[in-house]
């Protein structure tokens, strides 16, 4: 793989949008329950699968179940980001990258610095009550024990996250698709891009320079320009040079 080729036509492209997956995080110890070596088969007592404990139903109906799995497994106050969120961080801050459209609720995109990021399942890092809106910081519901309360209503805090059987929030997700329809140059990077809305972004790309960077092959690697199964966070790094 040519990586002059690539880094030129980046550098020379008039918008860049970046969306990642689970892919991005994984390389900050963030595991990935959509694939193997993920939370799969780690789930609860019941034997059932992170979709059913992370779904609606179970935050409404059992919420001691709910946040005992999401505290868990979701949550990963530790985590740092890695050499790709820094990577595309000082692309944006260079005027080389317009937006970073992710699927992962972990914030670390932005603790990297960058700061226009379109969070298509939500953010662990906002909490809010169910009865009466007020947010909720995110170390209330890491401290409580068990179902977090509303310190002004004792309502149920949810996280501001799309959980199965739950609608995207159709705003951030139009501005999504916005970003890739008027960009010239699209990465997409540690995602299988099985997942809706991942095939539906890719759709509405229109340009000629799509890179894709996974570690495994994926139904559109023939619709790339460019395909690389490695590390993400190496790859970006090596563009960056
Ligand atoms: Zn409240």
């Amino acid at each position: 793989m040519d990586l002059r080729e690539i880094r030129g036509q980046l550098r020379t492209s008039s918008s860049v949008v970046f969306f990642g997956g689970a892919g991005t995080s994984t390389e900050s110890n963030i595991p990935d329950f959509r694939t193997a070596g993920g939370l799969y088969n780690r789930s609860d007592p019941h034997d059932r699968k992170p979709e059913q404990l992370l779904h609606i139903h179970t935050l409404l109906n059992e919420p001691e179940t709910f946040f005992t799995y999401y505290r868990t497994h979701l949550i990963h106050p530790e985590a740092q980001p890695n050499k790709a969120h820094r990577v595309l961080a000082n692309w944006e801050k260079a005027g080389l990258l317009d937006t970073v459209i992710t699927q992962n609720i972990d914030g670390l995109h932005q603790k990297a610095g960058s700061s226009n990021v379109l969070e298509l399942h939500g953010s662990a890092h906002r909490n809010y009550c169910m009865e009466c809106l007020r947010p909720a910081a995110l170390d209330h519901v890491i401290q409580s024990t068990t179902v977090p309360r509303c310190t002004h209503c004792q309502g149920m805090v949810r996280p501001d996250v799309v959980l199965y059987g739950e609608e995207l929030d159709m705003d951030v997700m139009n501005r999504a698709v916005n970003a890739v329809r008027s960009a010239d140059f699209l990465i997409i990077g540690g995602t299988s891009l099985v997942v809706y809305p991942a095939a539906g972004l890719i759709s509405v790309f229109s340009g000629r320079n799509l890179l894709l960077i996974n570690k495994e092959p994926t139904v559109y690697d023939d619709r790339a320009r460019w395909v690389i199964h490695d590390s993400i966070g190496e790859v970006l790094s090596q563009l960056a040079q």
